[in-house]
C-alpha cells in the first residue's frame, strides 16, 4: 500500500492529561519537551502522525455526572482536544518541523479538515500531521480515533505513550505488588489474560486489523524518540 514500505510511518498518542501538566489548562514547558522529541525524530526521515486526547481539559463522561447532556460534554471534549493541537503545531513549528493540523470537527480558520489521503502526503513530504478533534463523534475515546487513524492512514504501528505506567502489567501495579511488566504479547493473550492495554474498542479495533501496538512511558527522558525510532520500549502488543 505505501510506495516506500521501508519508511517507517507511526502514529504517536499522546494523553491531553500530561499537556497540562497534572492541571487545567496547557503546560507549555510539557508540550515543548514532547515538541523537540517529534521533532528528533522527524528529522530522522521518520513519518509521523499524532494523536493528542483532551483530558486536560473537559472529559464528556465526567461533565455527564456534573449533570451536562453527554452528547453536548463530548463534543466540548473534542473542542478541548484541538487546543492541544495547536499548541503542539506551534512548539513543533518553532523547532522548525513542517506540521498540519487536521480536524474531524471542520474549523477552516485553525486547521485543515480531515483529508486520508492529505495526510498520508504530508508525511510522505516529512510533515508531521496532527490529527484533531477525535473522531468528529460523541461516545468515543481518543485511543479508539488514535488507531482508527492508524489503519487508514497506513502506520506501521500505535505508539501510545502513557503518563505513571511504563508498560502492561501482569496486575494493576498500584495495588499488586508481585505485578511484572511485559515486554511483548498479542492481543490474543491480552484477551485471555484481560490485561487493560487501552479501552475496549481501541484494542477490538486494533486486534481485527493486526496493527502492532507499543504502551511506553513518557517520562523517561527521550521516550518518545526513541519509540518513534523503533526502539524496543514499554510494551509491545502484537497481531
Ligand atoms: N471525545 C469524543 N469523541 C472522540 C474523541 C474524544 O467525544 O472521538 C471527547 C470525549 O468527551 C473525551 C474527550 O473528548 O472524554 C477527551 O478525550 P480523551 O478522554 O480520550 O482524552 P485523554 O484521556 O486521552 O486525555
Amino acid at each position: 500500500d505505501r510506495p516506500d514500505p521501508d519508511q517507517t510511518r507511526f502514529l504517536l498518542k499522546l494523553s491531553g492529561e500530561v499537556f497540562g501538566g497534572g492541571q487545567v489548562g496547557l503546560d507549555p514547558d510539557v508540550v515543548k519537551s514532547i515538541a523537540s522529541q517529534i521533532a528528533d525524530a522527524s528529522r530522522e526521515g521518520i513519518q509521523i502522525c499524532v494523536v493528542i486526547g483532551g483530558g486536560n481539559f473537559f472529559r464528556g463522561a465526567e461533565l455527564q455526572t456534573k449533570g451536562m447532556d453527554r452528547v453536548r460534554a463530548d463534543y466540548m471534549g473534542m473542542l478541548g482536544i484541538v487546543m492541544n493541537c495547536l499548541a503542539l503545531q506551534d512548539f513543533l513549528e518553532k523547532e522548525g518541523i513542517d506540521t498540519r493540523v487536521q480536524t474531524a470537527i471542520t474549523m477552516g480558520q485553525v486547521a485543515e479538515p480531515y483529508i486520508p489521503r492529505r495526510a498520508i502526503r504530508h508525511m510522505e513530504k516529512g510533515r508531521v500531521v496532527i490529527f484533531g478533534a477525535g473522531m468528529g463523534m460523541p461516545f468515543f475515546s481518543t485511543d479508539t480515533v488514535a488507531v482508527q487513524r492508524a489503519l487508514e492512514s497506513r502506520c506501521d504501528a500505535v505508539l501510545v505513550a502513557k503518563s505513571g505506567v511504563d508498560g502492561v502489567y501482569t496486575a494493576d501495579p498500584k495495588t499488586d505488588p508481585t505485578a511484572t511488566r511485559i515486554d511483548e504479547l498479542t492481543y490474543q493473550e491480552a484477551l485471555e489474560r484481560e490485561l487493560r492495554v487501552v479501552d475496549q474498542t481501541a484494542f477490538s479495533l486494533a486486534a481485527e486489523n493486526k496493527i502492532p501496538m507499543v504502551v511506553f512511558a513518557m517520562e523517561e527522558e527521550g521516550a518518545i524518540t526513541r519509540a518513534l525510532q523503533g526502539e524496543k520500549i514499554g510494551t509491545r502488543v502484537m497481531p
